[in-house]
């Protein structure tokens, strides 16, 4: 009979075959734990991408300053040392970490004190 050296064969083909998937199901099962970012931190985070959006149009002023104005009523801009872009990228992460500082657990070890020192909060 034929089959005899086709299952022979067949078995540790289907070994390493199913070595491949359990280390794939593995791979699967970690893609599908759960994002380990609190529900808390999660809208403090999109909270502060919709207050923080750039609002209306880029302004250049005489001297070469750059603006545009920022939803939560500050206007970013160029400087000596640093483009508005720049501005937009820092202002947006201080307002990310701010955000999510504020609602982050008790105790978290952090890189940066929070309250900030000197903080009236
Ligand atoms: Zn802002």
């Amino acid at each position: 009979m034929p089959s005899l050296p086709h299952d022979a064969e067949a078995l540790p083909a289907g070994q390493a075959h199913a070595d491949h998937d359990d280390r794939r199901a593995a791979a699967d099962d970690h893609a599908e734990l759960p994002v380990p970012v609190s529900a808390p931190m999660r809208h403090a985070k999109v909270r502060a991408f919709t207050d923080h959006t750039t609002v209306g149009q880029v302004c250049v002023g005489a001297g070469g300053s750059v603006t545009i104005g920022c939803a939560c009523g500050m206007t970013l801009t160029n400087g000596p040392g640093w483009s508005l872009d720049e501005h937009i990228r820092l202002h947006r992460a201080e307002a990310r970490f701010l955000a999510l500082s504020a609602v982050a657990p008790e105790g978290i070890p952090r890189l940066v004190p929070h309250p900030a020192p000197g903080a009236t909060a």
